[in-house]
């Protein structure tokens, strides 16, 4: 096996800390480059302590985005604010556009082969702007550009076999749409194994997988919102990205991408990836929906469209000035 270099940026932060120990524990990791604005260095020295394969660098501030992106295959982007109380995916609109704009600027700049995972929410509007951003600087490969939803599949997976008694480890839900609110889809009736629901618990599952973020969010009452989850579900698809770099020629995963599925240009779908990204689109998920899930789609979209046009006309602005 290969084995890859993988940047985080904002690795000290609530989510950036926990996935980057993940992925400090991959044996697919040949270095791994830890930045953020602040508190970067005791995380990187900390974790440069566990005996797995993996160098840990730390760098931090504009002038360090060369050393930290050259020859990178991955990038993971955390960085932004987390969710308050109250506060919706798009009050975090105007500062996380900003820091992700600035962030793909520099990986424009010095690593536009690499995998592009972004986390920051709302994911539905910036990772329109990111490719927006990389069309502006000339190095826009849409295959390799990957809005992170896998914790959406995470939950579904979790949700279902706990209401269903399922083996937790064989259950596979994908999950369409976008990654905020009703945008988040879950399609039951796609659920392996094959399992029968009632029409009240798609309703029950797909609402409380739509609202997960919010359930964090209260328990944790001011504290901060889903970082660990996050995490380990953001880790499952750096890993899975890294199987496919490596030549795995069996890695399937959901996430929102540019995507000709739906009129949206933008969509989360199950993906098949390759060594040069989205090798393959699963578009049967998408055939033969239930009458709930066919209704669940068409509301998503003026939300899910409205997202994705914030996130270019922010990014376009910002281009023109
Ligand atoms: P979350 O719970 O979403 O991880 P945090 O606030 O705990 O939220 O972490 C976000 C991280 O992003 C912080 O460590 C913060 O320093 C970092 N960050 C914020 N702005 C930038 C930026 N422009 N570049 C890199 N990292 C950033």
């Amino acid at each position: 096996a290969s084995t890859f270099k993988v940047a985080v940026l904002g690795a000290a932060g609530g989510i950036g800390q926990p996935l980057a120990l993940l992925i400090k524990m991959s044996p697919l990791v040949s270095s791994l480059h830890l930045y953020d604005i602040a508190n970067v260095k005791g995380v990187a020295t900390d974790l440069s302590h566990c005996n797995t394969p993996s160098q840990v660098l730390d760098f931090t501030g504009p002038s360090e985005f060369s050393n930290c992106l050259k020859g990178v295959d991955v990038v993971v982007i955390p960085a932004g604010v987390p969710r308050k109380p109250g506060m919706t995916r798009d009050d975090l609109f105007n500062i996380n556009a900003n820091i992700v704009k600035t962030l793909v600027e520099a990986v424009a700049d010095h690593c536009p082969d690499a995998f592009i995972h972004i986390i920051s929410n709302p994911v539905n509007s910036t990772v329109p702007i990111a490719a927006e951003i990389l069309k502006q600087k000339g190095v826009y490969n849409p295959k390799k550009l990957f809005g992170v939803t896998t914790l959406d599949v995470v939950r579904a997976n979790t949700f279902v076999a706990q209401k269903k008694n399922l083996k937790l480890i064989d259950v596979d839900v994908p999950v369409i749409g976008g990654h905020a609110g009703i945008t988040i889809l879950p399609l039951l009736s796609k659920t392996r194994p094959s399992v029968v629901f009632t029409d009240e618990e798609v309703q029950e599952l797909t609402v409380r997988i739509q609202n997960a973020g919010t359930e964090v969010v209260d328990a944790k009452a001011g504290a901060g919102s889903a970082t660990l989850s996050m995490a380990y579900a953001a880790a499952r698809f750096v890993e899975s990205s890294l199987r496919a770099l490596d030549g795995d020629d069996d890695v399937y995963e959901c996430s929102f991408v540019q995507s000709e599925l739906t009129d949206l240009p933008f969509f989360s779908s199950r993906v098949k990836l390759g060594k040069k990204g989205v090798e393959a689109f699963i578009s049967s998920d998408l055939q033969g929906l239930t009458e709930f899930e066919a209704k669940a789609l068409d509301a998503l979209k003026p939300e899910l469209k409205a997202s994705i046009d914030k996130g270019v006309s922010f990014a376009q602005k910002q281009g023109s000035t």
